[in-house]
Parts: C-alpha cells; sequence; structure tokens
C-alpha cells in the first residue's frame, strides 16, 4: 500500500481550510562559512512569530544529494512521489505557456535550428532568433495539418516552441532528435513501442511539411524535437485528499503544475497584492490553496543574495493578509533550495515552517536554515508534508484499532 492508498482510506472531511505558501527556491546558503543564509539574514517579524508559535523542519524534496526541478519539487510538496510521477521536459514546457495539456496529447519541446543546403544542422538554436521571430514562425507551422491528428505549435520564447500532437492512442516514448552536434543531420524520430510508433510516423509527416514551409526561414528554417511525452495519469488531488483544492499562482508553469494534479487555477493577477485578494475572495470556495511565489528562486539563480532577502522580507510583509484569514494550518516552505552563493537549484534540504492550533511547539523563534534543523517536524521527504497538513488539519481518521 502506497501512502496515497492510506490517505484515500483515512481522509476525513471537515470545515478546516490549509494554506501551503511556497517560497520557490526558498532554501539558501552563507555566502561564507559560518554566515548567515539569505532566510537568516532577512528580517522577519511575520514568520518568526509563526516559527515561536508554529513547528519547524526540513524537507528534502526528492532524496537527500538529489538536486529537484521545480516540477519535481512541486510534485512532492503536493504529496505525489516525484520518482514515481515523472513530468517529460515536453509537458512541462507546455504546462510552461499554460497549454492545458489532455490525456490524448504528447507534449514536444522544439528547438529551431539551422540547416545548411544538405541537410546537415549548423546551429542548434538558429542564432537565438528573436521571440517575435519565433512566433510568426510558429504561426506558420501551426496551419500544418496531418490527418487523424490535430497539432498545436506555440512559441515559448527566443528559438524555442511547443509542439502538441492530440490523437487517440498515441504512445509518448520517442526519441530526441537534436543530435547534440552540428555538421549532422536531425535524427529520424522513432518509437519505442507501438503506439509511440505512431506518434513517430505523425512526427515524420509533420517534420517533412515544416521542412518546406520553413525552407526561405533561414536561420530558423527547421527544428528538433526533444523531451517528447505524454501527461503521467496522475490521481486527482480531491480524490486522493478528500479536498477541493485552488491554486494562486502567477507564473504558468506552477499554475501547469497545479493544474497536473487538477487543482482549480485561479486568476492570481500579478503581485502578491492581487495573490492576497484572491485568496481572500476565494477563501469560502476551497479547502486547500496553493499559493506560489517566484522570486525566492529567480534572485537566487542571479546570485544576487540582498535581493533575496529583499524578496523574503516582501513575502513576510504580506502574511498578516494571510493569517488573518485564520487558515487552520498554515505551511511557509520552498519546492526546493536555490542558494544564491550557487546560481541555481541544489539538493540541500528546505526550510519548512507549520502553524496549527494542535502543533507540538519547538523552541525556535526564528525561521530559518539553522532554527529549522532544531525544529520538531525534524528532517522528513516533502512528499509526506500533506500527510502533516490534513493530520493537523483534522483530516485524518486514526489508522487501525
Ligand atoms: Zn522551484
Amino acid at each position: 500500500m502506497n501512502h496515497h492508498d492510506l490517505l484515500r482510506e483515512l481522509q476525513l472531511k471537515n470545515n478546516s481550510k490549509i494554506v501551503l505558501l511556497v517560497a520557490d527556491g526558498l532554501g539558501g546558503l552563507p555566502i561564507t562559512p559560518g554566515g548567515q543564509t539569505e532566510l537568516e539574514t532577512a528580517r522577519t517579524p511575520n514568520l518568526d512569530a509563526l516559527a515561536t508559535r508554529g513547528v519547524l523542519g526540513l524537507s528534502t524534496p526528492v532524496l537527500p544529494g538529489i538536486t529537484p526541478g521545480s516540477g519535481p519539487g512541486h510534485l512532492g510538496l503536493f504529496g505525489y512521489d516525484p520518482l514515481e510521477f515523472r513530468i517529460g521536459r515536453g509537458v512541462l514546457e507546455a504546462l510552461g505557456i499554460d497549454f492545458d495539456l489532455g490525456p490524448d496529447d504528447v507534449a514536444i519541446r522544439g528547438n529551431f535550428c539551422t540547416l545548411d543546403a544538405s541537410g546537415k544542422i549548423t546551429d542548434r538554436r538558429a542564432g537565438r532568433i528573436a521571440s517575435e521571430i519565433g512566433k510568426k514562425l510558429c504561426e506558420k507551422l501551426d496551419k500544418i495539418q496531418i490527418p487523424g491528428v490535430e497539432i498545436f505549435v506555440r512559441p515559448v520564447k527566443e528559438y524555442r516552441l511547443v509542439i502538441v500532437i492530440r490523437g487517440k492512442g498515441l504512445g509518448g516514448a520517442v526519441n530526441d532528435t537534436d543530435p547534440q552536434k552540428t555538421g549532422v543531420a536531425p535524427l529520424e524520430p522513432q518509437g519505442r513501442d507501438a503506439a509511440s510508433q505512431k506518434t513517430a510516423e505523425i512526427a515524420k509527416q509533420f517534420l517533412a511539411k515544416a521542412k518546406e514551409v520553413l525552407k526561405d526561414d533561414h536561420p530558423a528554417n527547421f527544428f528538433t524535437l526533444r523531451g517528447i511525452d505524454k501527461r503521467p495519469a496522475i490521481p486527482t488531488f480531491e480524490e486522493v485528499y478528500g479536498m477541493k483544492a485552488g491554486a494562486v499562482a502567477v507564473y504558468p508553469m506552477y499554475r501547469g503544475l497545479a493544474r497536473l494534479v487538477s487543482m482549480d487555477v485561479l486568476d492570481a493577477g500579478q503581485t502578491l497584492a492581487d495573490q492576497c485578494a484572491r485568496l481572500e475572495q476565494a477563501w469560502n470556495d476551497y479547502d486547500f490553496f496553493f499559493m506560489h511565489y517566484k522570486y525566492t528562486d529567480s534572485t537566487g539563480e542571479d546570485g544576487n543574495f540582498p535581493a533575496k532577502v529583499e524578496r523574503i522580507e516582501q513575502l513576510d510583509a504580506v502574511l498578516p493578509r494571510i493569517t488573518a484569514l485564520k487558515p487552520d494550518v498554515l505551511i511557509v516552505t520552498g519546492d526546493h533550495s536555490t542558494p544564491s552563493k550557487m546560481k541555481s537549484h541544489s539538493w540541500h534540504p528546505v526550510p519548512t515552517l507549520l502553524v496549527a492550533d494542535n502543533c507540538r511547539p519547538d523552541a525556535c523563534t526564528k525561521f530559518g536554515e539553522a532554527t529549522c534543523l532544531q525544529g520538531g517536524l525534524g528532517q522528513f521527504q516533502a512528499k509526506y508534508l500533506m500527510t502533516l497538513a490534513m493530520a493537523h488539519a483534522g483530516r485524518l481518521e486514526k489508522y487501525g484499532a
């Protein structure tokens, strides 16, 4: 029995409200050994007050030492084992442009490239064409028709695009056509099973027509296919936890991840204030709210320690609007760490704060990596965060007599 089966069995309904506030890439590192992290440096009176009332811990997004992308990071927080439910790159890219993927869709990430007269790749990114050009080319490609399926072609940014093939009985196990080097022709799509071979045949037809359509569009006169995959079959949030969930996320990828587990994706506006307003408005309509804050990650990726500190302080400043709603359980955490020092995601466990009337207090009075290490939640796998949330919300029955 996996933990989802257990939760299906033990879930109880009540009127409690749970808020999961995800500060993307929240965890950090001191710039010099012995110093303070971004979160520890930030002045966070509201988070510290919650830390005093609540219980702290460190969550491991996937496994110790594994650096996760935001996809697996969020699936873990939503209580889905990120090793069991894997999201292909094409699927993530499609989610990232708010494309509503259905069960019959195969999603593909495309890269415009340059072919020479003999059909060999001379530039795998087509000279990094401007987004505006990519958009026009996608509009042309979107008109291509292949009998028996629907094809959608959407621009992402610069030389990147998304292709979605929609049709019954299509498999997603098809190789990348990007040979990963120049001076050779793109590879042919090949399916690894019968259903995927069907996809590969359609992709071949599509590529042949596309080559004709793009023949005068040097440097972007062709494209390679990567990360071909279908949307994984994921049990819905409501079925597993018995809660109606609303997502208040600004950025498309996180809206897409919420959609993947069948949360309702609400119009979140652009700013934290907009998000809070949406949360207040929708308060009576849902049991569970996922609120996403991007800038703790982007400033970390930029390697900008002071900016990340400032973004954490901005998040702290809106917390009174959330606590004023009196959620029964409020969790503040991240989907992974993004230390400014590393300018990238990292494997370090993620500071986590849980506040509920029935949580067992620990001695922590500040929200930071070092205090989280001393916290009452200890170190735990992110996929069990939802179990803790439900328990503290009184939404789980006793297991066994
Ligand atoms: Zn992330």
